[in-house]
């Protein structure tokens, strides 16, 4: 993999390998199994992985899965399809509750050393009790239970004798800190939840700011590597550690999170997505999942150019534009893709002086810019479909394309003029009449006379239908994305054109394109053949970009 641009964090591990702080560095991708990874997750996906490549070190991939309720297998096969598909392999793989038990033993060792204990209030008056920024909380009147009592009692807690929210572990700190993440938090809970990993053997679950740390050092993290919200946590992280006597000793270190417009970047909004059905699932291409860009064409180069040029900056705010990342697809497919010839919103033509019965080929270069790619055949005869949006029968000023009596070029073929419209019993125009000339065919390098449309076509009897998915931005104001991170307003938002589903045609000879293979249709942009609609009868597909924007000029 390139080298990834320098930023702060590799400063630091250059730092602690030239000083011997470590030997090698360990990062990990710690992903909670309760959704579909999205393109946030690229951006920590990247860092970790990136970051360990480039100094011989390793990275390992672990699921922090101790909150069972949300948790699900599907979820983790999902999140390991798509680092693996994005061009990650983790030295390891992890299940943060494989370390159940040595986390208890560890909670077991706080309480010794008087560092944790049995808390009786409930979690309402815990929070009642925590005081504000500007007021300390109150202790516990619990807090001062011995060691002995708290032995037992967590010990029965683990047995299964108290309901959920019956009594809690927690650390024992500082109800007046400053930072309210020290004022004696929770560390464990009691929840009867079957869990996807150890199934009903535990009915205690640490929490996160108790785990994590402890996963990391279990695991022999050295860099702990997250996102700006957990900079407050960072004392507890560090108290962990050292409290539970851990041998390793991880350093947390945060960067801002990835944000995009138009669109939501949280698993719990895109579930809501998904369960409201605004959206076909967590792979609809209109979301901002892995598995949905994938789906829509996007490619693991262009995920990485993107994240690389999105950097790794110490504050929350940035906005990353979504055509930023368009433009990186584009730039990826340029010279990969065959050019061919789709017609979207097709209006048949005949070509009343071309011999009827007669079919011939016509050579096509596959892309004008990479003459690598080679020519195809593509079949011509008396009747095509060309793009409804190429014909006005009553031309505005400036349109050089087909009207009654104009000539244009058809694309890798002749010149056709129109001679005749024909229409319905409704008025609406259903197929054009028009002549050829033979002298004009493509490639021959006739200068006769010039014509100023090029449009683009499909041979009828030949070609193959198909149906294009049309997107656009699934989010309409983009002033609202960082307000969704507080509240569901952007439901309130949701384009209700983000998806628009045409019937045409494509070339004969794309019948065997495969699911997941990309073409640049002539005019339309990318697209990718949608690899679970697709039949044997009709190809689907997904349009991944139009091919220009106003960000690549
Ligand atoms: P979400 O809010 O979408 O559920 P999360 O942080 O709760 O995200 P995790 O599964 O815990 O999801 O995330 C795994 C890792 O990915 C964490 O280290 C987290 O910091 C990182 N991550 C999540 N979202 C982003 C983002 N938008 N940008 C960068 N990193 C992210
Ligand atoms: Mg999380
Ligand atoms: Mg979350």
């Amino acid at each position: 993999a390139p080298a990834s641009s320098s930023n702060f964090i590799k400063a630091i591990v250059v730092d602690d390998l030239n000083t011997g702080k470590v030997k090698e560095i360990v990062t990990r991708f710690p992903p909670e199994p309760n959704g579909y990874l999205h393109i946030g997750h690229a951006k920590s996906i990247c860092l970790n992985f990136e970051l360990a490549d480039e100094f011989g070190g390793r990275t390992h991939l672990r699921f922090d899965d101790t909150n069972p309720t949300k948790e699900d297998t599907e979820y983790v096969e999902s999140i390991k399809e798509d680092v693996k598909w994005l061009g990650f392999e983790w030295e390891k793989l992890f299940f943060a509750s494989d370390f159940f038990e040595e986390m208890y033993d560890r909670a077991v060792l706080l309480i010794k050393r008087g560092k944790a204990y049995i808390d009786d209030l409930s979690a309402e008056q815990i929070r009642e009790t925590r005081g504000t920024l500007t007021q300390p909380g109150q202790d516990s009147p619990y807090r001062n239970r011995s060691v002995e009592e708290n032995l037992d009692l967590f010990e029965r807690m683990r047995k299964g004798e108290f309901k959920e929210g019956e009594k809690v572990l927690r650390a024992k700190i500082d109800m007046s800190s400053p930072n309210m993440n020290m004022r004696d938090p929770v560390l464990y809970r009691i929840a009867f939840a079957h869990h996807h990993n150890t199934g009903d053997k535990w009915c205690i679950y640490p929490m996160y700011d108790y785990a994590h740390p402890l996963e990391d050092a279990i695991e022999g993290v050295t860099h702990s590597i997250c996102t700006l919200e957990f900079a407050d946590h960072r004392p507890l992280y560090d108290w962990v550690i050292r409290e539970c006597e851990m041998e390793c000793q991880p350093q947390q270190y945060e960067f801002g999170r990835l944000n995009l417009t138009n669109t939501v970047m949280s698993k719990r909004f895109l579930r809501k997505l998904v369960e409201e059905k605004v959206v076909d699932g967590w792979d609809d291409p209109r979301m901002p999942t892995i598995s949905a860009l994938r789906r829509k064409g996007y490619t693991p180069e262009a995920i990485r150019d993107f994240i690389r040029e999105t950097g790794v900056v110490k504050t929350n705010n940035a906005v990353a534009d979504s055509r930023m990342l368009e433009h990186f697809i584009r730039e990826d497919l340029k010279l990969k893709t065959l050019r061919t010839m789709a017609v979207i919103n097709p209006l048949k033509v005949v070509i009343t002086n071309y011999p009827e019965g007669q079919v011939e080929q016509l050579e096509a270069e596959n892309n004008s810019e990479n003459e690598a790619m080679g020519h195809r055949q593509i079949p011509f005869s008396r009747e095509i479909y060309i793009e409804q949006d190429d014909f006005m029968e009553e031309p505005v000023k400036g349109y050089f394309r087909l009207f009654p009596g104009n000539e244009v070029r058809l694309k890798h073929a002749y010149f056709i003029k129109c001679e005749e419209v024909v229409k319905d019993a409704d008025g609406n125009v259903i197929e054009l009449r028009c002549t050829y000339d033979p002298e004009t065919k493509s490639g021959t390098g006739f200068t006769g006379r010039k014509v100023k449309g090029t449009i683009h076509w499909v041979e009828a009897t030949q070609a193959r239908p198909a149906e294009f998915r049309l997107y656009e931005p699934l989010i309409l104001d983009e002033k609202d994305d960082e307000e969704a991170g507080e509240n569901d307003s952007f439901l309130n938002n949701i384009n209700p054109n983000s998806l628009e589903t045409l019937q045409g045609f494509v070339e004969n000879n794309m019948k065997a394109a495969q699911a997941q293979e990309k073409f640049q249709f002539f005019r339309h942009g990318y697209f990718n053949v949608d690899p679970k609609d697709t039949t044997a009868d009709k190809l689907v597909f997904n349009r991944v970009v139009s091919l220009k924007s106003s960000f690549d000029a």
